[in-house]
């Protein structure tokens, strides 16, 4: 009996990048139907797109401490507690976002940030705390500073469109930040944790 582990179909070794997964049926009719009161103009879109980020902001405030708490590296707990600030003023800034459109601040549920968290989450189940625990903890928290950045760079770019000068102003504050923090994850990654994790 043999004891390794037999390769799936579709992995790296066959070199030809063949897709032996059954094919997905394109129906006929793929087209997703709008919802009710689904968004007409783009401005529409751009206040929807503000409160998801809005929701996961807040969602994410809650969810930063546990992931320093959870960190050992004093180098990244303090990249993480800086960060709390900073999403304590990105929430305030979007509020004043809310309040250039003559809009109340309002949150409307973000899947992507909650399955981010769910998994920042998982993965600290899923390590030991220490160097492992911390690399996965980068790992997840990079994770959402993209999904941060690609949210806000699109948002900037919806306000610039549409003349909103003075959520641009916030956006991209609020971008510029999201790309430090990532930045610095990198470098406490690349300076001590990746290297003592092995
Ligand atoms: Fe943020
Ligand atoms: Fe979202
Ligand atoms: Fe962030």
């Amino acid at each position: 009996m043999e004891a390794k582990t037999p390769a799936k179909k579709t992995t790296a070794a066959s070199g030809k990048s063949k897709t032996t997964a059954a094919k997905t049926p394109v129906k006929a009719s793929a087209k997703t139907p709008a919802k009710k009161g689904a968004a007409k103009e783009l401005k529409d879109l751009f206040e929807d797109s503000l409160k998801d980020i809005y929701w996961a902001e807040k969602a994410l405030v809650k969810a930063l401490p546990v992931m320093m708490k959870n960190a050992t590296d004093k180098k990244l707990k303090s990249a993480i507690e800086n960060h709390i600030s900073e999403t304590e003023t990105q929430i305030e800034r979007l509020k004043e976002c809310f309040k250039a459109l003559g809009e109340k601040a309002q949150a409307k549920k973000c899947d992507a940030m909650q399955g981010l968290l769910d998994e920042g989450k998982s993965i600290m189940e899923e390590t030991e705390p220490g160097t492992v625990r911390d690399a996965g903890i980068i790992a997840a928290a990079q994770k959402i500073e993209h999904y941060e950045i690609a949210t806000y760079g699109t948002l900037a770019a919806f306000a610039k469109v549409l003349g909103e000068e003075e959520c641009l102003k916030h956006l991209l504050k609020t971008l510029k930040e999201e790309k430090k923090c990532d930045e610095l994850l990198t470098k406490v990654a690349d300076t001590n944790l990746n290297s003592k994790a092995k």
